[in-house]
């Protein structure tokens, strides 16, 4: 029998179809064998060696021994907004129009080109959480930027072209509408309820338990309630924070550790799918703010937006997100 859920956060109600289900984890990850690869590559520019066939380096963090690094931010060769743009908003009958001033960062997770999060030592992935929060720190200086967006896009299907592990960072100068819903319904939530939707959320979750996969000092990893498609998953930190600039040296060490719990129960469980990750964050959240919390958001590239997903924005689930905790904790 189907069932409609309601995502709290963004309002849009998610279709629940078990007859639908071709089984939701008889996907194959997109020919992708990181254990056939090999761990440097001629004709990969962010391989060591390459750095020529990069535009510039914007970071590096130095590895322990002084010869070589751990991370790099690159600019994005291919740029969808750049801070060379000339500002200026502007206006042409009904349509508003506004330069792509912002930025487009790549960032470079490891020296060694199959290596993946998974297989990481963890003071690996806690420099590159490091980065992400170096960068986001500095371009949050840049008043023009209204958000920044931080991604990670894993397999072809989820739109990268390069193998080498990297993710991006986006800065822009408007307020995307998805994250100007979701602040909109948190604040209605917080006005009417006097809590933080987001920690009821997660006080909701904790208790029921059975969409909970892993729960460290800091972070719980759980599927959302009404997840859009199988396997999503949403990783919150437990003490309320608006923005990811508020961030502590231990939540950075324990998110290192859950981002490579997440990351490798996909690879285990679902045979490494291609999948999306996003930082959801409230860039100009004020410091205290009570209602937004950031958080971060994996989804996996399983299923297929059709005519009706897209005319409607509201997605058909063919799996129960109960069902599929207990398949990432048990195996299918
Ligand atoms: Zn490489
Ligand atoms: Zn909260």
């Amino acid at each position: 029998m189907s069932e409609l859920r309601q995502n709290p956060l963004s309002g849009q109600w998610v279709v629940y179809a078990p007859l639908r289900k071709k089984r939701p984890y008889d996907f194959h990850a997109s020919e992708r064998e990181t254990a056939g690869l090999p761990e440097r590559d001629t004709s990969c520019p962010f391989c060591p060696g390459n750095e020529r066939m990069l535009p510039d380096i914007i970071l590096e963090k130095p590895d322990g021994d002084g010869v070589s690094w751990m991370t790099r931010v690159v600019p994005n060769k291919y740029a969808a907004f750049e801070s060379s743009c000339l500002e200026m908003n502007s206006e042409n009958g009904p349509y508003a129009i506004t330069p792509g001033y912002g930025y487009h960062e790549v960032i470079i997770e490891s020296p060694i080109h199959n290596e993946d999060i998974p297989r990481m030592a963890p003071e690996r992935v806690a420099a590159i959480v490091e980065t992400y929060y170096k960068r986001y720190v500095e371009i949050l200086a840049d008043r023009k930027i209204m958000e920044v967006f931080i991604f990670r896009n894993h397999g072809k299907s989820a739109g990268t072209s390069l193998v080498h592990p990297h993710s991006q960072l986006i800065a822009t100068p408007v307020v995307p509408a998805g994250i100007e819903t979701k602040k909109k319904r948190a604040r209605e939530y917080f006005r009417e309820c006097k809590h933080c939707l987001f920690c009821d959320i997660l006080r909701f979750e904790r208790s029921s338990g059975n969409r909970i996969l892993f729960e460290n000092g800091s972070f719980v990893a759980f599927i959302p309630y009404a997840a859009e498609v199988p396997f999503e998953l949403w990783i919150f930190p437990k003490a309320h924070q608006s923005d990811f600039r508020l961030i502590s040296d231990t939540q950075k060490g324990e998110l290192a550790t859950m981002l490579k719990s997440v990351l490798g129960v996909l690879t285990q469980r679902l045979g490494d799918p291609d999948y999306n990750l996003l930082l959801s964050t409230f860039t100009r959240a004020d410091r205290d703010d009570r209602s937004l919390h950031w958080h971060i958001v994996v989804r996996p590239r399983t299923t297929i937006k059709a005519g009706f997903e897209i005319g409607s924005g509201m997605a058909i689930n063919p799996s129960f997100p109960e069902e599929d905790c207990r398949i990432l904790k048990e195996g299918p």
